[in-house]
């Protein structure tokens, strides 16, 4: 059986131009966008187990600060509302 003219090393079918692998692929390809394959493969294929580790890390950070700033935001409204001797003109500020 010929090759496959995409991966060039495994051998697909003799009316296919693509061996079931890279079919697949190919399928993924159509029901999904393009740009939203290749996000998530470059997001998850181009990293080796060190750079996971960083990656997780990372997000980890992510969430932590965003909880940081939340609770800051928090803490903005429990100030707002102990502005209750303010004018109103200063409160609109
Ligand atoms: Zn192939």
């Amino acid at each position: 059986m010929p090759l496959c003219y995409y991966c060039e090393e495994q051998q697909r079918p003799y009316f296919g131009y693509y061996c079931n692998d890279c079919s697949m692929l190919r399928r993924l390809l159509l029901i999904n966008s393009p740009q939203k394959c290749i996000d998530i493969l470059k997001r998850t294929l181009t990293r080796d187990n060190k750079q996971i580790g960083f990656k997780i890390n990372q997000e980890i950070k992510k969430i932590l600060n965003k909880e940081i700033e939340e609770k800051g935001q928090e803490q903005e409204e429990i100030n707002k509302t102990d502005s209750s001797y303010m004018t109103r003109s200063k409160i609109k500020k």
